[in-house]
């Protein structure tokens, strides 16, 4: 999956440092970053690469093993020969797995720190914390941490068929679970239970922890369940959000050649007779 990077190790403990010339560094153009692509194959800038910026115009973000990954704080270059602005849509097609997961984590950062320039309460320009992964603001003290929304990813099993959907209206057309996210005062286990009722009208039982992903594409964690069909299999679509959902025999599902998402994980887990 997307954060499955072994043998390399991906460092997120807030460290006060300033950035450096060695650093990989990200530049986005709103929300697109700065690449170079050959053969869906991604290489990754350092700041030495441009001459048009410098370390203090950087704010470090993690390490992978012993590499740093810097940010442009402000600002955009012209893209130099040999590189371009991706968007997420494009970038996420491209390998390998241990340059995408730091520049999809870098993406969800940028998102953060563009959205929060200023302070929701009083309008101030915020400023990075220098004690946490925070922004502060210097006037009434509003501290702000990065946005991570919890979902969940719902594989509804009944014997060997699997509940597969499509989502309506999106640009993503392949087969996927049901998934939505979690509501204010709402545990993760119900929210299992009510998004399969919103979506196809099926009521689950025996709901078994798989596992998480941090979906940094879209600022998401997601919760993996398994769980099995309890009672009428009759599937009632809720129409604004899906276009499909269907039950599918494991002999007939398709094979995850992605191997990006946890839904992938799940159904290739299913198809393989793994429970
Ligand atoms: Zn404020």
């Amino acid at each position: 999956m997307l954060q499955d990077i072994l043998p390399h190790i991906y460092h997120n403990s807030f460290e006060l440092r300033s950035a450096e010339e060695e650093d990989t560094v990200f530049i986005f153009r709103r929300n697109q970053v700065l690449l170079k692509v050959s053969d869906n194959q991604l290489t990754l800038p350092h700041i030495k690469d441009f001459s048009q910026i410098a370390p203090e115009h950087c704010r470090s973000l993690f390490s992978i093993d012993n590499t740093w990954y810097s940010m442009l704080k402000e600002g955009e270059i012209v893209p130099p020969e040999g590189y371009d602005y991706y968007s997420t849509a494009q970038y996420r097609e491209f390998r390998p797995m241990e340059a995408l997961f730091p520049c999809a984590v870098a993406g969800s950062l940028n998102r953060w720190y563009l959205d929060n320039q200023y302070c929701g309460a009083c309008g101030e320009k915020m400023q990075d914390s220098e004690e946490e992964r925070a922004l502060v603001c210097p006037s009434c003290g509003k501290v702000l941490y990065p946005k991570i929304c919890p979902a969940v990813i719902v594989a509804v099993c009944d014997g060997d068929r699997l509940l597969l959907t499509k989502y309506a209206g999106r640009s993503f057309k392949k087969y996927a679970l049901i998934a939505g996210f979690n509501e204010i005062g709402e545990s993760i286990e119900e929210t299992v239970h009510r998004e399969v009722f919103e979506e196809v009208g099926l009521k689950v039982k025996n709901l078994r922890f798989y596992k998480s992903q941090p979906w940094v594409f879209t600022d998401t964690l997601l919760m993996g369940f398994f769980c099995d069909l309890d009672g009428k299999d009759q599937i009632t679509l809720q129409e604004s959000e899906l276009s499909v959902g269907t039950w599918v025999k494991r002999s007939e599902l398709p094979e995850d050649m992605a191997k990006l998402s946890l839904t992938g994980e799940m159904i290739e887990r299913f198809r393989k007779g793994i429970r």
